[in-house]
């Protein structure tokens, strides 16, 4: 089969690695199993080429050109502000997709959740468009929460989110919990209330989760209708649970090999023996947080592989440099410290692996998930704090390391650090048995009769009758 006759999705990926790579596992997906061509839409600003270099092959990849980007204030918004800019591009290039005599008719278009500012290039063309959350479910009721208490509310005049707040589905949130934008008082929150309201300018939500991960959560939005378009009643989108999205072990970089020295000095660990650190590709501790962690895994007696990122209060190129004397010395052996990145998805799948300190990066809480690896939960920003607590009360797969104090200080001391680690590897394997049990129901959401398989057939269905009936 010529895969330019089939119907064609193209798919707009927000820039970093917590968007590009759950997205092109979709992309894949939607060709493998649901016969259409995909081609994902990248951007320039910001992008990794690394990261483009390891997409599937069985997708196309198109860049968008770069837009100036210098004058943006630091405090959040960069996204969407960049598919702001960038949809005269945007709708250039998939105006020229869809035209283009050599690839069938375009059956979709789905958009990274940062950019759906450009969703009415979808209505535009008269295919569908969908939004694609590389988040969980909780994250799309908080959304739909904060989109509805505003609703009809004129700008100025934003409501505040009651707390403590009780999403559908059993998720009980603090103020503290809440993703930062979404604090009334947080100079973005009027940023995430016009952000939120464009999840309603799609078709569809395809989320990066499945049906384990969040049952209730997922039954309640079943129980929520979802009203004509245009009726005049407040309408949100269907939500469709598509994941783990993830990149499988198997597909990592073409360069692993300049990363195999983690590979390979797993390798000569005892199966089940090593702690894995990692704060995904943004989180950054402090200097002074850095050499607490490193002497919380030092006095753990563990062994560690750690991905250590350039501390955020320090200069320079070399993380390993903020590492305390002698540190390296004293565990080598037992621990491995890395610059900036790992193979993550190898590093988890290994069985030297044995726990992930983790920040609660959606995509690495997947990954781990998808390795039946227990998690210690250590939220940094974004919607992390809002991850752990599902990961540690509502899932019971992670412990938690103390939350920021009464006394307004931040820093996790050595011995906490210590104890959770000793705890997580040691103590009580209730823990890993859970982990272990969304493993295996991770897996069964991609069999056929899966949940994520069967809702993202349904979507697939969806846009081959579209198909059928376009104008
Ligand atoms: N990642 C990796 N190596 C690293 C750090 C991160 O491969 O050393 C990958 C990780 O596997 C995940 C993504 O980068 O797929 C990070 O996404 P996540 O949602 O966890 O966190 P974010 O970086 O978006 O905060």
């Amino acid at each position: 089969e010529r895969l330019a006759a089939r119907p064609h999705v193209i798919l707009l990926a927000s820039p970093g690695a917590g968007h590009l790579i759950p997205l092109a596992e979709l992309a894949r997906r939607l060709v493998e199993l649901h016969g259409f061509a995909a081609t994902i839409v990248t951007f320039t600003n910001f992008s990794a080429p690394e990261l483009l270099a390891c997409l599937p092959a069985s997708v196309a990849t198109v860049a968008l050109p770069a837009v100036q980007m210098d004058d943006l204030p630091k405090n959040g918004g960069v996204l969407v502000e960049l598919t702001r800019r960038s949809l005269p591009n945007i709708r250039a290039l998939v105006r020229s997709i869809s035209n283009s005599t050599s690839t069938a008719p375009l059956a979709a278009l789905v958009a990274d959740f940062m950019c759906s500012t450009a969703l009415p290039i979808a209505a535009e063309l008269g295919v569908p468009g969908y939004l694609f959350v590389p988040s969980n479910l909780a994250h799309v009721a908080l959304t739909r929460y904060v989109i509805e208490i505003n609703e009809g509310v004129a700008p100025g005049e934003y409501r505040d989110l009651a707390v403590p707040l009780e999403l559908p589905g059993g998720v009980s949130l603090r103020h503290a919990d809440l993703p930062d934008g979404y604090r009334s008082k947080h100079e973005g929150y009027v940023q995430t209330v016009e952000w939120s309201r464009c999840h309603c300018l799609g078709d569809g939500v395809l989320v990066n989760t499945f049906y384990e991960m969040e049952p209730a959560t997922v039954e309640a939005f079943k129980q929520l209708a979802v009203p004509e378009q245009g009726s005049g009643a407040f309408f949100f989108p269907p939500v469709f649970p598509v994941g783990p999205s993830v990149r499988r072990p198997d597909r990592h970089e073409p360069t692993a090999g300049e990363f195999s020295p983690c590979l390979e000095w797993l390798d000569r660990q005892p199966a089940g023996s090593v702690v894995y650190v990692a704060f995904g590709s943004r989180g950054a501790l402090s200097v002074e947080q850095t050499a607490e962690l490193a002497a919380g895994l030092e006095t753990s007696g563990q062994r560690f592989l750690w991905v250590v990122r350039m501390p955020s209060t320090a200069g320079g190129d070399d993380p390993l440099a903020w590492l305390p004397e002698g540190f390296l010395a004293r565990t080598s052996g037992r621990g491995l410290a890395v610059a900036a990145w790992a193979p993550q998805v190898r590093v988890l799948a290994h069985p030297a692996t044995a726990a992930f300190v983790s920040h609660c990066g959606w995509n690495s809480t997947l990954e781990s998930v998808g390795c039946g690896v227990p998690m210690l939960a250590w939220p940094l920003y974004a919607e992390q704090r809002m991850n752990a607590l599902l990961l540690e009360q509502n899932l019971g797969m992670a412990l938690r390391v103390p939350p920021s104090r009464e006394d307004g200080r931040c820093l996790v001391t050595r011995h906490e650090i210590a104890k959770a680690v000793k705890e997580l590897m040691e103590g009580d394997q209730k823990v890993r048995r859970r982990a272990e049990d969304l493993q295996k129901a991770a897996a069964r959401a991609w069999l056929p009769e899966g949940p994520s398989r069967r809702a993202l057939e349904e979507v697939a269905v969806k846009w081959k009758a579209a198909l059928g009936t376009a104008k």
